[in-house]
């Protein structure tokens, strides 16, 4: 039976990332194996298909690479911010190289600064970045041509889903496939991303790794005329502010700014949840962004992810999907309706949203925090708290249980390196194909293939 160098588990930007630097580095015995389809079978608004297949989530993603340090995950934990960010920069090109765009939005100019400044008079902390935006419609072919990098290096196995990971006296063997075969590796890199991350806690519970809970992130997505946050979106692309509310001293913040996006619904296992993209080159009147507030606790309850879904399935429940409330009738405590929603300025984007009462949704904590934070935006862009402001319900982003991993993104198991999202470890695009370089860089050190 063949022993592979390398087994790589996940063909997300992560799992792909790994690939390409050991075929890079002259490996070429390599497997990657994805249980979804390849890139050109998937079909996009097909549930299966959404998250898994070649290029993971990141297919369908927003496809926002964001040079910053501090967002897209806790790879600062492993490596100092110059490393990370020179990590961060080399990823950004592999995307370039594969057809991302050359511009670059949020260079630290003058009026960057004085955005800052205001934001920090409005008692919100803004922190910029330098985003690359592939645009929904351009993520599928930038991956597409990494694939046909790829071919002929390596061999790259579709519609193969892993069942287990194979361990003995604490060193990784290879992995069991779901039709029962064993795939031999001394190397294995498991990339499984969100929508493998109960797999990958279950797997690292039975060979003994340590995970931890993380944080769950709850709120909504807003939705306003494009002009009222133009003084923020024309100066950077993607604003990212912090608010500490009055109330409850939570961190509330701003995610995922989409200028001239749509606001989109979409399923996550078993949950009809909301989110937001933009075009590259189609654009709506609209800019959508969400509000989050973190939750996360201790004990005798410690699952977050239990929580969030608790939330979204209240908002299931009584909006029988996406509830769409204006600000203005949340405010009056009121719900909206159809003839409300008619009248609203702005003009939603998402057009099977249920008019409902987010309040029958939201704790007070959330509630609170988020008004206030629509508050302390408005005096940064005026307009923002309007009563035609829309809110849609609930955004949620679970995050997965963190594995316990070395500098190297080495688990507890030898040569078992677990990367990207499913590992708890990145939250974004950059971060996990960074995290598929540093393992597949120790990985090749070993194998005596590095540069
Ligand atoms: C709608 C949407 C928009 C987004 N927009 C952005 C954005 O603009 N910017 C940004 O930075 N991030 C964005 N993200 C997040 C980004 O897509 C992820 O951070 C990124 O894709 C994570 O990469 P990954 O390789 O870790 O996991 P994934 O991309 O999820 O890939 C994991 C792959 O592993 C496969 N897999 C799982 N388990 C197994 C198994 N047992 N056997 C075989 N294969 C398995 C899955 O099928 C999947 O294809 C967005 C995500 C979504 C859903």
């Amino acid at each position: 039976m063949k022993d592979y160098e390398v087994i790589i588990v996940g063909g997300g930007p992560a799992g792909i990332f790994a690939a390409l630097t050991l075929a890079e580095g002259g490996a070429t015995d390599v497997l990657l194996l994805e249980q979804g389809k390849g890139i050109g079978k998937r079909i996009r608004h097909c549930a299966g298909d959404m998250l898994c297949g070649w290029g993971g989530a990141g297919a369908y993603s927003d496809g926002k690479l964001t040079l910053s340090t501090e967002v897209g995950g806790h790879l600062g934990d492993f490596l100092d911010d110059r490393a990370l960010f020179d990590l961060l920069a080399e990823a950004d090109r592999v995307y370039v190289e594969h057809g991302a765009p050359d511009r670059l939005f949020g260079d630290l100019t003058p009026e960057v600064e004085e955005l800052g400044e205001k934001a920090r008079l409005a008692g919100l902390e803004f922190i910029p970045s330098r985003i690359r935006h592939i645009g929904t419609e351009n993520c599928v072919n930038v991956l597409g041509r990494m694939y046909e990098s790829l071919s002929g290096k390596i061999e790259i196995c579709t519609d193969c889903h892993v069942e287990s990971l194979l361990a003995q006296e604490g060193r990784i063997v290879g992995v069991k496939l779901a039709d029962g075969e064993i795939r031999y590796g001394r190397h294995v890199i498991v990339a499984p991303g969100r929508s493998g991350a109960g797999w990958m806690k279950g797997e690292a519970k039975s060979l003994g790794i340590r995970t931890m809970a993380s944080a769950v992130d709850i709120g909504v997505r807003v939705e306003l005329p494009a002009t009222v946050l133009k003084p923020l979106t024309d100066v950077s692309y993607e604003s990212k502010l912090v608010y500490y509310s009055k109330s409850f001293d939570d961190r509330v913040r701003t995610f995922c700014m989409n200028p001239y996006g749509e606001v989109v619904a979409e399923s996550n296992e078993g949950l009809v949840t909301v989110n937001g993209h933009s075009y590259a080159s189609k654009k709506s009147d609209n800019t959508n962004f969400a509000i989050l507030v973190s939750s996360s606790f201790t004990e005798p309850f410690d699952d977050p992810i239990a929580y969030g879904r608790y939330i979204a399935q209240l908002a299931n429940l009584l909006g029988q999907g996406v509830i769409v409330q204006r600000l203005g009738d949340l405010l009056q405590g009121r719900r909206s309706t159809k003839e409300r929603i008619a009248k609203c300025l702005t003009r939603p984007t998402l057009g099977d949203a249920t008019p409902g009462d987010l309040s029958f949704v939201f704790p007070y904590r959330h509630l609170k925090n988020i008004i206030e934070m629509l508050q302390a935006m408005d005096s940064l862009a005026p307009g923002v708290s309007s009563r035609h402001t829309l809110l849609y319900g609930v955004e949620v982003k679970f995050y997965s249980n963190r594995i316990e991993v070395s500098k190297e993104l080495e688990t507890t198991v030898a040569n078992l390196f677990a990367v990207g999202d499913g590992a708890g470890i990145t939250r974004g695009l950059l971060q996990a194909s960074a995290s598929g370089i540093l393992a597949a860089r120790a990985v090749a050190d070993r194998l005596g293939h590095s540069q």
